[in-house]
């Protein structure tokens, strides 16, 4: 097995544990790996491995790898921020935005989505927390938010995406876990089908599938430490 294959069953037998551990089933939580500055070669050899849903998070550095790498029919997500410049290409290359947090954002990736593909999943980016500096809907506009994005006819709204403030403590890792969920309950009481909660990353995944993430997103813990220079 190559390191990278290696590293991709240590995160799927995480991923199982926690489930366990919180009687969820494992089958319920979708690993995306977070492709983000690494090469298609990569991408190439973790699919080799049977990793099907990746991420990126820079638009042209995504549709590189989605244009080299199209004949392995892979699942690509888009989970960085969004400028209206860049919605065309996202919705002619991606299968999912995360980062949904705005509804001019929203209108032009239903506009632009081909006819010939299936409407793109999209997830509303919530920051939970009301960091200044990170995107995302607040709490209390997300609700009217995703009404008006479950409307719009070539999107599908999937459910909520986060990215709360690092901790090393697992009960503070969890505490905007639980406000998501809480928010998807009363989304889904309000009549809206929603079937993904995208929270959890390299370092917090436990915390997040215990408060009922549907999916993670790992870079880190199966690429390594990313050179951001
Ligand atoms: C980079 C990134 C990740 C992956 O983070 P790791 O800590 O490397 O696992 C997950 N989600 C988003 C939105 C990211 O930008």
């Amino acid at each position: 097995m190559t390191t990278l294959g290696a590293r991709l069953q240590d995160v799927l037998a995480r991923i199982a544990r926690a489930a366990q551990q919180h009687s969820r089933d494992p089958a319920k939580v979708l690993l995306l790996a977070v492709s983000k500055t690494w090469p298609a070669a990569s991408v190439a050899e973790l699919a080799a491995a049977g990793q099907r849903a990746f991420g990126e998070s820079y638009v042209q550095e995504g549709v590189d790898k989605i244009t080299a790498l199209r004949s392995l029919r892979l699942d690509w997500h888009f989970i960085g921020s969004l400028q209206s410049n860049k919605t065309r290409i996202v919705a002619e290359s991606f299968d999912w935005v995360h980062s949904v947090d705005r509804l001019r954002i929203a209108q032009r990736l239903s506009e632009q989505r081909p006819d010939s593909l299936p409407p793109l999943s999209v997830c509303l980016q919530v920051n939970i927390s009301g960091e200044a500096t990170k995107g995302g809907v607040s709490l209390a506009a997300a609700p009217t938010l995703a009404q008006a994005v479950a409307a719009l006819p070539r999107l599908r709204l999937r459910g909520l995406m986060a990215v709360p403030a690092p901790s090393g403590d697992f009960m503070t890792q969890r505490q905007p876990f639980r406000c998501l969920r809480e928010l998807s309950e009363r989304l889904q009481a309000d009549g809206l089908q929603l079937d993904t909660l995208s929270m959890g990353m390299s370092h917090d995944l436990e915390a997040a599938i215990a408060e009922g993430a549907t999916l993670v997103r790992v870079g880190t813990a199966i690429f390594g430490e990313r050179n951001t220079a």
